[in-house]
């Protein structure tokens, strides 16, 4: 088992510039105000339609694409956004039997492994919230290493990998691509970041946004 961090990739470049100028020409057109057009026009103009909410539906003419490394708990999660499209590493036909699965630890379990992996036992022995951390840390990944054995016994068995996945954790790494429009990237953060949504979606939904809002402020700075 191989643990591997969450992680976020633009496809393609945020052509900041053309995307903004593609917005306002095309926002324009409902006010038949090209005439205003000028080299530093874009901007305001998209801020000002947002503002009044007209610009929600402007903003859906651009996608930006991702490419977003998570565990199969949030990528089900994020495949729950129906006005998108996605690709993504599938465990029917992908054989995690060779290398063993790849996992990503929560960041709430890493809370506990860290504060134990470099102690020695006789030390975590001899403090009840020590041996709380190594218990939790223990069960944790005791539960994935007997998932990836239960797949790698049945593999060695000749099961297939789509009926071995049903083994697999929600733990499991997974690769996946999206493409939402403006608007819905924006839906998405609302959703994503808030303080309710799950700790490890909020992480790659933060991951995410701080890249977007340093290439595109006028459309995801704060209170998108
Ligand atoms: C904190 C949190 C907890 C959640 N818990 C659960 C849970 O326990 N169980 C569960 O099943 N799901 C849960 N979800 C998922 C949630 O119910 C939605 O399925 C998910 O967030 C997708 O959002 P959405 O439906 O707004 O929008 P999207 O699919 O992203 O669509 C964007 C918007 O388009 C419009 N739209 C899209 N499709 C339609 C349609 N068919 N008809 C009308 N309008 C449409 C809506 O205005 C929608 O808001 C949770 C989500 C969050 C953020």
């Amino acid at each position: 088992m191989q643990i591997v961090e969450p992680s976020v990739q633009v496809v393609g470049e945020i052509d900041a510039n053309h995307i903004l100028t593609t917005l306002e020409r095309i926002g324009r057109t409902c006010y038949k105000s090209e005439h205003k057009i000028g080299p530093d026009t874009a901007e305001p103009f998209i801020r000002k339609i947002l503002m009044a909410g007209h610009g929600e539906s402007v903003i859906e003419h651009i996608t930006l694409t991702v490419r977003v490394v998570c565990d199969r708990g949030v990528s089900h999660e994020i495949v729950r956004h129906r006005v998108g499209s996605y690709s993504q590493e599938s465990t029917r036909y992908c054989d995690y039997g060779d290398k063993g699965i790849r996992v990503i630890m929560p960041p709430a379990i890493r809370t506990f492994y860290d504060a134990i992996c470099s102690l020695p036992d006789q030390e975590i022995d001899n403090h009840t919230d020590l041996q709380r951390a190594r218990d939790i840390y223990t069960s944790w990944r005791d539960a994935i290493k007997g998932c990836e054995k239960a797949y790698m016994d049945l593999r060695s068995h000749n099961v297939s990998p789509q009926i071995a996945r049903s083994v697999l954790p929600h733990a499991l790494a997974t690769e996946i691509v999206i493409t939402y429009n403006l608007r819905e990237w924006r839906h998405f953060f609302r959703l994503r970041i808030a303080i309710n949504a799950h700790p490890q979606m909020r992480q790659v939904a933060n991951q995410i946004l701080e890249i977007f809002r340093t290439a595109l402020p006028v459309i995801f700075e704060s209170g998108i």
